[in-house]
């Protein structure tokens, strides 16, 4: 027999998943229930209110997917798109490509806005794709491109879309919590996140939410969702819709109920904290690591003015190597960072500030590890900044 598994403790700063709190941990490890007991609907229903206030919409059609966020991201697709059908995908790194890749399969065909790694989506590009491609569909981007470290202007892209008669697609699975998202008000159509980045709950749960106009559009396709399990129509009659929280919920799979605990702790920790509190949290946080990093004769990827405050993106210094680097840091100092991807991989080291890893006493741990993997003094290189 093997023995049993002990997780290791670490202090989760890379691009997800992010430190779980441990009141969600308690949440989540209580006595499993059933998926139809009228306690856990109650349940369902107090988490769908929680991320209607978390996605600051109103929207009817607003719960958890029971799968990571990836599943988020292709439900949407899928359910938005038919076989012939043109959507706009912007492309700023690794999530925009992911985004082309299922609406490829999907059969629609795919019109990219392609923006150099590391920027923000230039609304003008997306505006120039719509009127060249009379009829889009949709228009997909990702808010927070975590392979990066870029903040797009979700607001504005999404007004653009609705002014061409597209639907828009917000990839909301870093932002959400991290950086303001205002679902209702900047008239965003499908949004999907995931729980282990800002939300700070165990992975394997993606909270989505759609529109009436997504809504509608679902109501006339003409071809049925390829994949029973991703079919919203479906899913629907278990975590109910139309407004009325007493309807019979009837089976459609058994949710992980248990996540779900987690989930609901999570989100009641945010909202103790505020929305907005959070928000600033995570730009006051960020703001630290940022003078601490360029301390450290860090360079970021990403311009200011376009940056995540919760994904920070650094070359990796000149002699310091990859993979050496993080290993040290998360055996020597169990602290987690993201490497690269894609494009950046070997280049980047991305630096998760999500959540419950956003504190003050995070970027003082990771700045103190930073320097000994780096082999550079925090107040030495202030001092020769001071000198120079
Ligand atoms: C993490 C991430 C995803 C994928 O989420 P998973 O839970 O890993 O499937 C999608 N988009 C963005 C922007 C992400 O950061």
């Amino acid at each position: 027999m093997v023995g049993g598994f002990v997780a290791p403790k670490r202090v989760l700063m890379g691009p997800g998943p992010s430190d779980v709190h441990a009141r969600v941990l308690a949440a989540a490890s209580q006595g499993t229930i059933g998926h139809l007991d009228p306690e856990f609907v109650r349940l369902m229903d107090e988490i769908k209110l929680l991320l209607r206030a978390t996605f600051r919409t109103e929207n009817d059609l607003t719960f958890a997917i029971s799968a990571p966020g990836s599943i988020g991201m292709e439900t949407s697709v899928i359910n938005l798109v038919e076989p012939g059908d043109t959507i706009i995908v912007c492309v700023n790194g690794v999530f925009g490509g992911r985004i082309c890749s299922m609406a490829e399969r999907a059969g629609a065909k795919v019109v990219k806005v392609n923006t150099p790694w590391g920027r923000a989506v230039d609304p003008a590009d997306v505006e120039a794709a719509l009127k060249a491609n009379p009829g889009t569909r949709v228009v997909a981007f990702v808010q927070a491109e975590t392979s990066t470290g870029a903040l797009s202007d979700a607001k504005t892209i999404a007004a653009i879309a609705r002014a061409h008669g597209a639907l828009s697609l917000c990839d909301a699975v870093t932002s959400l919590a991290g950086v303001p998202l205002e679902v209702d008000a900047w008239g965003i159509d499908a949004t999907y996140s995931a729980t282990q980045k800002c939300l700070s709950a165990p992975p394997g749960l993606s909270p989505v939410t759609y529109s009436a106009a997504a809504v509608e559009r679902l109501k006339t396709r003409n071809s049925p969702v390829v994949s029973w399990f991703q079919d919203l129509a479906l899913v629907m009659s278990y975590w109910g819709s139309g407004g009325n929280a007493t309807a019979r919920r009837t089976y459609h799979h058994t949710a992980p109920v248990n996540a779900l605990f987690g989930l609901h702790e999570a989100l009641r920790m945010l909202h103790e904290e505020g929305l907005e509190a959070s928000w600033a949290r995570h730009a006051r946080v960020h703001a630290l690591l940022a003078e601490g990093l360029e301390d450290l004769g860090f360079r970021y990827v990403v311009p200011q003015g376009e940056r995540l405050p919760q994904l920070n993106s650094v070359w990796i210094p000149e002699g310091v190597d990859d993979a050496a680097g993080r290993g040290q840091l998360l055996n020597d100092h169990g602290v987690e960072i993201g490497a690269g991807l894609g494009d950046f991989a070997g280049k980047v080291w991305r630096i998760g500030l999500m959540g419950q890893s956003c504190s003050e006493r995070h970027v003082e741990l990771l700045l103190n590890a930073l320097a000994k993997v780096s082999g550079r003094s925090r107040s030495t290189s202030r001092l020769l900044e001071a000198t120079a």
